[in-house]
């Protein structure tokens, strides 16, 4: 069913699953955070690379979760992807627990 023209992507996620509706703004999953690595740069589609961008840290901007980083598991590009409100605040508190466990350790 066609209601409006506008770039918006419906994908299913291919970490978790879920059925995502494409807002046009964002293109990760709000369920566990990943996205597919497609852009070089946010929004141009211009990557061939096609890999499993993990979140990777959260960043935190005056008390509010505002972006997280993602990681492509496959070639390692890293992006900044902005959060929205339907976004797992969940799987983002494990993430940024996990990213403080590394630095603890030293591994980051
Ligand atoms: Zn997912
Ligand atoms: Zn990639």
């Amino acid at each position: 069913m066609k209601q409006f023209q506008r770039t918006v992507e419906d994908f299913t996620c291919e970490q978790c699953g879920t059925f995502v509706t494409g807002n046009g703004y964002t293109n990760h999953c709000p369920n566990c955070l990943y996205s597919k690595h497609v852009d070089r740069f946010p929004g141009d589609r211009a990557s061939t690379c096609g890999g499993l961008m993990k979140p990777i840290d959260v960043i935190v901007h005056a008390g509010e979760m505002v972006d997280v980083i993602q990681e492509c598991q496959r070639c390692g590009h890293r992006h900044t992807n902005k959060l929205s409100d339907m976004d797992n605040r969940e799987v983002l508190m494990q993430v940024m627990a996990e990213q403080a466990e590394k630095r603890a350790k030293g591994l980051v």
